[in-house]
């Protein structure tokens, strides 16, 4: 941002600071995105309260973004950490709604001596991802008015690719809405047959991360194509993997599954998933989640160690990814990608092991 230099940067900052104000109040919904009824919206939280307290300093957590955007951090875009009550909040429902649709997800009983083949737990796992996927409606939408507002302010066209930027978000807009509708249609029907679980694991000690994210995995674990990410028609739809990562006080669970919508095109990868070690196993599904996702939230012992990973420095935050290509208009090499994403989970440090626990004060 060549306009920005140290001199400035506090009114910069207090600038975004009202963009980010009036971009909230802009897309604020009058009416209840589930149904549809003229009522207050609430700020609804993508994961649960009671898992974000568990791994909390002093009422604060850290997240994704703070780790992988040093930049937007100082320019005060995003912030680095977040009070418990603020993290992953969205404003698409009303009071009722929020309570009704995810009440077994919301109730910390229900994550007790877990039964994987329950319909409690499928229920539980499809209302998370509804969640996911009505927070991740929201923060595209809310994104790409933020950042449509602050190209036309400051004309930085030459940071900011607007174009593939205001593609992508509109795209993904449109696809997490009619997603989020199908996991409704499902839940209200009791129909689990498009649910798979393909990990399930309890450990006996507290993680340090926290997330309930969405991933279009692009390549399967031997580097072949799934899925092309960088097809922007309007008719192709991406199919998605979903991971839970649950830490309770003395106990966590780790969970990998994925929602058929209309393609089952992971077969492959799970496959060559089952074959894999246990350790290689949770080395995938964290090294996914680094790679694809920001959507996580960590502990501050956590945050230090990941942020001066060089691995993590060098693999994650400097990869070859979406962020890349809506800033460059360079889309990825894929053998590029697939050996940097191998190197990566096979040299990683595993978080998510007893070694990395959070321990109490
Ligand atoms: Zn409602």
């Amino acid at each position: 941002m060549s306009k920005v230099n140290n001199e400035n940067i506090v009114k910069f900052r207090k600038e975004i600071s009202k963009l980010k104000r009036e971009t909230y109040n802009e897309v604020a919904n009058c009416s209840c995105l589930l149904c549809n009824k003229e009522k207050r919206i609430i700020d609804s939280h993508s994961l649960p309260q009671f898992v974000l307290k568990c791994i909390a300093s002093n009422g604060k957590v850290f997240w994704g973004p703070g780790l992988i955007y040093p930049m937007e951090i100082k320019y005060g875009i995003f912030d680095k950490d977040c009070g418990v009550n603020d993290a992953g909040i969205f404003h698409l429902l009303c009071r009722d709604c929020d309570k009704t649709y995810f009440s077994e997800y919301e109730t910390t009983e229900n994550y007790v001596d877990i039964n994987q083949d329950s319909n409690l737990f499928k229920k539980m796992l499809l209302q998370a991802a509804l969640k996911q996927y009505l927070k991740e409606f929201y923060k595209n939408k809310f994104n790409y008015l933020l950042e449509s507002k602050m190209s036309e302010k400051y004309a930085e066209k030459d940071i900011l690719n607007i174009n593939n930027f205001q593609i992508l978000s509109n795209l993904s807009e449109v696809d997490y809405k009619k997603k989020a509708f199908k996991i409704l249609d499902m839940l209200s029907e009791s129909n689990f047959d498009n649910l798979e679980i393909i990990y399930y694991k309890t450990v006996d000690y507290k993680i340090g991360i926290a997330s309930q994210c969405i991933i279009s995995l692009d390549l399967d674990i031997k580097g072949n194509v799934i899925q092309d990410k960088y097809n922007f028609d309007e008719k192709y739809n991406l199919e998605d993997l979903c991971v839970l990562i649950l830490p309770f006080n003395d106990y966590s669970i780790i969970c990998l599954y994925h929602i058929i919508f209309e393609r089952n095109i992971y077969g492959e990868f799970i496959k060559q998933f089952n074959q894999l070690k246990d350790r290689e196993k949770l080395k995938i599904i964290q090294a996914s989640m680094f790679e694809y996702t920001e959507e996580y939230y960590l502990s501050e012992n956590i945050f230090r160690k990941i942020n001066r990973d060089d691995n993590f420095n060098y693999y994650v935050k400097g990869h070859d990814n979406l962020h890349d290509y809506i800033y460059s208009n360079i889309g990825p090499n894929k053998e590029d990608k697939a050996h940097s994403y191998t190197e990566y989970w096979k040299k990683m440090k595993l978080y998510l092991l007893d070694e990395f626990k959070v321990v109490k004060d």
